[in-house]
């Protein structure tokens, strides 16, 4: 007997809390619901989708891989696909070798364990900030400042210090103890609510980590490819990390991590230190390549930055007309609009056709596709302006 929809939900471990309709397509930046109703998408599967739904030209590289009958074959063997990938990210990035993965956690695991063995014995404290998010996996939980997500499954992973945003004199103090592997950062603290990094403490952190002897650790999952108007959000600093990891829109929307590192990180490296079945498989390496060469020709991430100038004006505009929007923050396709209820906000805007995620209890994050139009980012300021109260 086929499952009703209230079975299938049932079965599902209670971690989320799905809300609103059960959707069954997508086209552009729209996501189509079971009764036809199309939703305008300002979450983009979580900054997964920044082609949108349906591009063709992902669309084509999984068909290719799937024609060939190559799907996966694991690092066991050589296949063309991720060592393009690899050579892609290596030609775009400071970096010279990368690791594949399965998802932004994966990947901040990867990042700490590559640390650690290039620092050596001794050496294995990890410097994160307050109010960061690096996933749910032990290690990059340890480094995830947040008691609701950490409380319930102390003991952490040891050797994870934190200290605040901007300041350098405390992150001075713990590398002078000469204990510390590296310094774990987002260029925009994303889940904590779109807070940009300002760029002097990021070049500080720069500094200090070259005087110390520690690596810099960019968490770019949620930032990196285009998200913010450059290919890193770090270019926007002027400032290069020794290790970046990379996620969410990756691979067209497969699941896809990467590690992305110096030669002299892997240099620390050797076979069987570290691994993963999955990591770098045919089909989302294929996936992959065909969303990060779209992604990241100059003109589209010009169009980033246009697009993301009048969604700035749009919200500056809508805060003066809303008294209480305490803030509005971010770059390119990424901000965040500091409100009372951020729930209700998002639950109204559900209701009005528009899909928006929190960042917090007061945080409403806008996430839309980078192909978003003009038109349909208007639309969707519209929406979110008529959902915050007066
Ligand atoms: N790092 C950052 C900056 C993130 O925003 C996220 C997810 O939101 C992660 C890591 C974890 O990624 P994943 O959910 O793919 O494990």
């Amino acid at each position: 007997m086929p499952a009703t929809e209230t079975q299938t939900q049932s079965a599902l471990l209670g971690v989320y809390k799905p809300s609103g309709p059960t959707f069954v397509g997508g086209e552009g930046c729209e996501l189509i619901a079971e009764d036809g109703r199309r939703f305008l998408d300002f979450t983009s599967g979580i900054a997964v989708n920044a082609l949108g739904y349906g591009d063709p030209d992902v669309a084509a590289a999984i068909r290719g891989a799937v024609d060939a009958g190559l799907i996966h074959t694991s690092n066991l063997f050589r296949t063309q696909p991720a060592a393009e990938l690899a050579g892609w990210l290596a030609e775009h990035s400071f970096a010279d070798r990368v690791f594949f993965c399965n998802s932004g956690a994966e990947a901040n695991e990867g990042a700490i364990k590559f640390a650690r063995r290039l620092a050596g014995e001794g050496r294995h404290e990890i410097i994160a900030f307050r109010n960061g998010f690096h996933g749910r996996t032990m290690g990059a939980l340890a480094a995830t400042d947040r008691a609701a997500y950490q409380d319930p499954f102390r003991p952490l992973m040891p050797g994870v210090v934190f200290c605040d945003i901007g300041d350098t004199a405390e992150v001075d103090r713990l590398l002078a103890r000469g204990k510390t592997a590296a310094v774990l950062i987002e260029p925009i603290q994303a889940e904590g609510g779109v807070k940009p990094v300002p760029a002097a403490f990021l070049k500080s952190l720069r500094w200090l980590c070259d005087e110390a002897g520690a690596l810099l650790i960019m968490d770019e999952v949620q930032t990196g490819l285009g998200r913010t108007g450059t290919l890193w959000a770090h270019e926007a600093a002027g400032v290069a990390p020794d290790i970046m990891t990379l996620a969410k829109p990756l691979a067209g929307g497969l699941p896809m991590g990467a590690v992305l590192v110096t030669e002299a990180v892997a240099s620390a490296l050797k076979p069987g230190d570290h691994g993963s079945t999955f990591g770098g498989g045919v089909l989302v390496a294929s996936a992959a390549l065909a969303a990060c060469r779209k992604i990241g020709a100059e003109p589209f991430l010009a169009e980033v930055r246009r697009k993301g100038t009048l969604l700035a004006d749009l919200l500056g505009a809508l805060a003066l007309r809303r008294p209480n929007v305490r803030a509005v923050r971010g770059a390119g396709m990424i901000w965040g609009v500091e409100v009372d209820d951020a729930a209700g906000i998002v639950a109204r805007a559900q209701d009005a056709g528009l899909l928006l995620v929190s960042a917090g209890a007061d945080v409403v994050r806008l996430l839309p596709p980078l192909v978003i139009s003009d038109d349909e980012l208007r639309r969707g300021v519209a929406v979110l302006e008529e959902a915050i109260p007066c």
